[in-house]
């Protein structure tokens, strides 16, 4: 669907939402969807705070689709060596994107990034989201592993786990600015079938124990369809605070149904969210 034809149909929805003070209020905007978003009633705000743009798919196309459908997006930019890596390019990031009615996040994806940047300009951002996709020697040939490619190489299955168990504590662990956990416990493809196996029910306490320590958010990743139940019920009970996430970057943001399924099984509330402090 072209950009036009998406506004277009959209913007029917959107009437209909605009219509109503009640249904205007991002609260309860959610309640009346006709997708299986509109069939809970959970009672939080929808929010997706990891979503991001691209030339093709603008902040103001963002902002067109939180309009549309009420949810609150949170936009987040890379800090990479391959995206933004310096001052200068998250101060671009910043201005472009500070003006619009969005949460504005960065999303470093290496160990150490911190370093590059100076400390005020992070602290400017409503929150930092990390996930440990990219996972130095990851398997026995030493390489570089970015586990969200098809042809991530993992030859002994449980050399790989032990890596990205071990990459998963240093992110959380390691003490750069950090509030929210992205892409838990995903796996890549070719071993994905084994995820409840893999998982150990002592992995999953170690990970809840330093987020705990550490006092951030777990993502609930509705591209990657994790974190699980279980990992959910214990997270919860060990007080940690959740965000949704669709790790977007097309008309697609925003839909957000594995979140609203397993938050709904979880028993999860309005005071289970981490919420940026940023009033919008
Ligand atoms: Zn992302």
């Amino acid at each position: 669907m072209n950009r036009r034809n998406f506004l277009k149909s959209a913007g029917i929805a959107g009437g209909a939402i605009a219509a109503s003070p009640l249904l205007a209020n991002p609260l309860f905007s959610h309640a009346n969807r006709g997708s299986a978003r509109g069939q809970h009633d959970l009672p939080y705000r929808l929010m997706d705070l990891h979503v991001h743009t691209t030339d093709e798919f603008t902040i103001e196309d963002v902002v067109a689709v939180g309009e549309k459908t009420g949810i609150q997006f949170g936009v987040v930019n890379n800090v990479a060596p391959w995206k933004m890596w310096d001052d200068e390019a998250v101060k671009k990031f910043f201005d472009e994107t500070f003006p619009y009615p969005v949460y504005v996040g960065l999303q470093p994806m290496v160990l150490g990034w911190s370093k590059r940047l100076s400390p005020e300009l992070i602290r400017k951002a409503d929150y930092v989201l990390m996930d440990p996709q990219v996972l130095p020697n990851g398997n026995e040939y030493g390489d570089e592993l970015k586990i969200w490619e098809i042809a991530t190489y993992i030859g002994d299955v449980e050399f790989f786990m032990q890596r990205y168990f071990d990459h998963t504590i240093d992110v959380i662990t390691n003490p750069e600015p950090l509030d929210i956990l992205g892409w838990p416990l995903y796996l890549p493809g070719s071993v994905a079938r084994d995820y409840y196996k893999l998982w150990t029910k002592e992995r999953l306490s170690r990970i809840i124990e330093a987020a705990e320590a550490r006092g951030i958010a777990i993502e609930i990743n509705n591209t990657a369809r994790t974190p699980h139940e279980e990992f959910i019920t214990m997270a919860k009970r060990a007080g940690l605070k959740f965000t949704f996430g669709s790790d977007t970057r097309n008309y697609t943001m925003g839909r957000l149904d594995y979140c609203l399924q397993v938050a709904k099984k979880c028993g999860l509330t309005q005071s289970d969210f981490f919420v940026p402090k940023r009033v919008l």
